[in-house]
């Protein structure tokens, strides 16, 4: 989180045009703060820049709970190395663009003094002197065009740059919620997903359904066929999340291991026991084979448990219920759907 203030305090461009700012806020001078304010001022995560406007509409003010909510959604999330690296472009393109700047201001400085002599040459009316501050004049204009098209140019691609400085944070971001294996969200990203549904300021969805899926007996396919090919059987599952979970909202997530988690908003719990049912069927034809051989395994088998959110629920309590219904479903004999 210090990550910003040694290099922004250095240059001190950052700094002054975050300070001011952060001062009219009741949250706490600290890091966190600070972050929040940087990132959001510089215009390098979209993101956060579109929650703070929310925040700020309507003369709103950024308190301690305010940034410690920006910031654990929209800040957090990047690494150490990629933020350092980030903020460390940031300050160079700032620092080019206010040397580009200052230049330019010089020579505009110039031309003030050169048109008074000029006009003190035309009164005294010495045609050698007005010829001498003309060629002045020229000089100082023509290095004036220069610094400007410096400036430009400067400008142009420091735009650039901050663009793909954000693009770049951007992906990062997404990276740090998804699981690579799977291409479905991982942890966090569930973890996310299940706090803006229920922390939303519009109120938790009309109906909000879960589904946990755990692919039955896998620690067998892991022994009987080794853990890289029970690593294709995962990463094959994700697949078929990816493809069957399409809904505006919904989002299918690698809980842990080999459960994962669909979060469904909008759905009924019939719509999601369906939803899971497909899933269910879909699973033991599903493609495995192992890269650069032969070896394939088919009639891999999921359990699922399935419930909607009820009045007094949290992320935790759905989760419980969710989970108590897919253990009714190994129990059961496995390769089944409950809801509860
Ligand atoms: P059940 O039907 O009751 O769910 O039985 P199970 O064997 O699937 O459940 P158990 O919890 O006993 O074993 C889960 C196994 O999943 C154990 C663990 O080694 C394996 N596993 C967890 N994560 C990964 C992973 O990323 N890759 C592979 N290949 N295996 C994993
Ligand atoms: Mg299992
Ligand atoms: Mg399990």
């Amino acid at each position: 989180m210090t990550r910003y203030l040694e290099p922004a305090s250095r240059s001190g461009e950052l700094l002054r045009l975050v300070l001011p700012r952060m001062s009219q806020h009741p949250a706490a001078f600290n890091p966190l703060t600070y972050a929040v304010w940087y990132e959001h001022l510089a215009g390098i995560n979209a993101k956060l820049s579109a929650a703070v406007e929310k925040c700020l509409a309507g003369g709103g003010k950024l308190d301690d709970a305010a940034i410690a909510r920006l910031h654990r959604d929209h800040v957090a999330d990047i690494d150490a190395e990629t933020a350092a690296r980030v903020s460390g472009s940031m300050q160079r393109v700032m620092e080019e663009l206010r040397q580009s700047a200052s230049e330019a201001g010089g020579s505009a400085g110039e031309v003030a003094p050169r048109l008074e002599a000029l006009s003190r040459a035309l009164a005294g009316g010495d045609a050698g002197a007005v010829a001498a501050e003309v060629d002045g004049m020229r000089a100082s204009t023509s290095r004036l065009q220069g610094a400007l098209d410096v400036l430009r140019e400067q400008v142009q691609s420091s735009r650039g740059e901050i663009e793909r400085l954000r693009g770049e944070l951007d992906r990062t971001r997404e990276e740090a919620v998804m699981c690579a294996l799977t291409g479905v969200l991982n942890r966090k990203g569930f973890e996310q997903r299940m706090r803006e549904l229920f922390e939303s300021p519009r109120g938790r969805p009309a109906s909000l359904a879960l589904a946990m899926i755990d692919i039955d007996h896998f620690k067998r396919i892991n022994d009987e066929h080794g853990h890289l090919m029970g690593d294709r059987v995962l990463e094959a599952l994700g697949r078929v999340l990816r493809e069957t979970v399409k809904a505006p909202g919904a989002a299918a997530a690698r809980y842990g291991g080999e459960e994962f988690a669909l979060v469904l908003p909008g759905h009924t719990a019939d719509e999601a026991a369906e939803l899971a049912e497909r899933i269910r069927v879909a699973t033991p034809g599903m493609p495995v084979r192992q890269r650069q051989s032969d070896r394939k395994i088919a009639g891999v088998t999921i359990s699922a448990g399935v419930t909607v959110a009820r009045a007094g629920d949290d992320a935790t309590t759905l989760v419980a219920r969710a989970d108590a219904a897919l253990y009714q479903s190994k129990h059961g004999g496995r390769n089944r759907v409950t809801v509860a």
